[in-house]
């Protein structure tokens, strides 16, 4: 009731475990993360006292969007902790095994694994400060941001833990208990991997996250296109909107032709300028894809689900490359005198130059081949064949099930 009059609204509350009315009904228990107590939780009658409410009375959405955003940032955060763990095991691993005479690691197609999680880690550690540091300093509104961090990070760290498992071979299948019952250190990669499969699920998942960016990127086109994407409306009135935006789209468009660097980029080391100018100019493309891609689909545009996920997939990778030469120079900067505390980010020049290098470059080739999946797919085949399947069809392929 506000002024005496009722209003309906959302309050956040806490509500003890050990609240009159409050059941337990059943414990779930998860492939991972053992210690979670999630369970299914049965109200009748229950009475919350008024000291309870988290925040004020109809600040409730707020405080749960506020938590999603943090939640955005501290899973990335988590992420970068384990792969770093990760990229140990591998590491060590990779120097002490040997087959064929050599250690693993000077066998290519390890060394290019190993190489890939040392890349992805330095650019998820930059992508999680960047925001991080944004997000303290009150930099607007970094929903996007985070909601990258997110879905970049518990995706990389799920490649790495599985190419950890690779790496250790059949001691990265096999149990800590199991290796520690024979003599072997107790390497847990297998608990690894069961624990960060959920990352991809909850706090947004993968799917939630790429349609939650694509949308909030192309907001600003909303706002000037009006009814484009607005699916409460008829389509005829959507379709309507993709014409009646000319006007803006006459200076905009052409905007997105013209060459595009970063700006002032001095105080970068000329090698990570190169790829904060590529980002910059690949952001351009990806503008004119996107409106492209809005007169193609028109209104239709929000169910191209794939086509807008490699959109989402190219400027994430553009954010992680900004994100990595920017990290990369402030570690750069900070070894400057050489004897700063490698430890608090004073680590050399080169080494710094070695990882961003190696990242920014596999993140372009990822880029282009974003792009060139844009034109070039068969996601029209993959989803009536889905189609299909969902129908009944293909029966052979229900034969034969163990
Ligand atoms: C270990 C664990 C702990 C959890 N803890 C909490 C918690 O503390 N608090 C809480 O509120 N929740 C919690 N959850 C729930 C979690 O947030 C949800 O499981 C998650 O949001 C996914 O929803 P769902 O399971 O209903 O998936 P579904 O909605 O059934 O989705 C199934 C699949 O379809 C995809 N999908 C769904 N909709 C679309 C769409 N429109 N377009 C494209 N793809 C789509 C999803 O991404 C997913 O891949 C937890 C879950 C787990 C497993």
């Amino acid at each position: 009731m506000v002024n005496d009059k009722e209003r309906k609204q959302i309050t956040a509350f806490i509500v003890d475990v050990a609240t009159a009315g409050l059941e337990i009904t059943y414990r779930c228990r998860f492939m991972g993360l053992r210690a979670l107590y999630n369970a299914v939780v049965k109200f009748t009658d229950v009475r919350v006292p008024r000291e309870n409410i988290i925040s004020k009375e109809g600040a409730g959405l707020k405080v749960a969007l506020t938590t999603l955003n943090t939640g955005r940032l501290t899973l990335p955060a988590a992420c970068v902790g384990v792969s770093k763990r990760l990229l140990e095991i591998s590491r060590k691993w990779a120097g002490e095994r040997i087959q064929w005479g050599v250690p693993i690691g000077k066998h290519g197609a390890i060394a290019g694994k190993i190489a890939e999680m040392a890349g992805n880690v330095f650019a998820m550690e930059a992508m999680t400060f960047l925001t991080s540091s944004l997000l303290d300093r009150k930099s607007g509104d970094l929903r996007i941001e985070t909601a990258m961090c997110k879905m970049w990070a518990t995706e990389m760290t799920w490649r790495i833990a599985d190419e950890a498992m690779q790496v250790r071979g059949g001691r990265g299948y096999e149990t800590a208990h199991s290796l520690a019952g024979r003599g072997e250190p107790p390497i847990s990669v297998e608990r690894f991997l069961r624990d960060c499969r959920v990352n991809m699920i909850f706090e947004g998942s993968s799917e939630i996250m790429r349609l939650f960016i694509a949308r909030e990127a192309l907001d600003p086109h909303l706002k000037v296109g009006g009814a484009i994407f607005n699916t409460q409306l008829p389509m005829s009135e959507r379709v309507k909107a993709v014409f009646s935006s000319g006007k803006f789209y006459a200076d905009w468009y052409p905007r997105q032709w013209l060459p595009g660097s970063a700006g002032k980029i001095d105080n970068l080391h000329p090698n990570l300028a190169r790829h904060v100018n590529y980002a910059a100019r690949t952001s351009k493309r990806l503008a004119r894809g996107l409106f492209h891609a809005m007169a193609r689909f028109g209104p239709k545009l929000d169910r191209e689900q794939l086509l807008l996920s490699r959109f989402v997939g190219i400027a994430t990778e553009l954010f992680a490359i900004s994100a990595t030469c920017s990290f990369a120079q402030r570690k750069i900067d900070n070894s400057d005198p050489p004897q700063a505390d490698r430890e608090e980010g004073g680590a050399a020049r080169d080494e710094v130059l070695s990882l961003a290098e190696y990242f920014c470059r596999s993140a372009r080739l990822r880029t282009e081949h974003h792009f060139a999946g844009t034109n070039d797919n068969v996601d029209r085949r993959g989803y009536e064949l889905t189609q299909e399947l969902l129908a009944g069809k293909h029966e052979s392929l229900r034969r034969g099930m163990v």
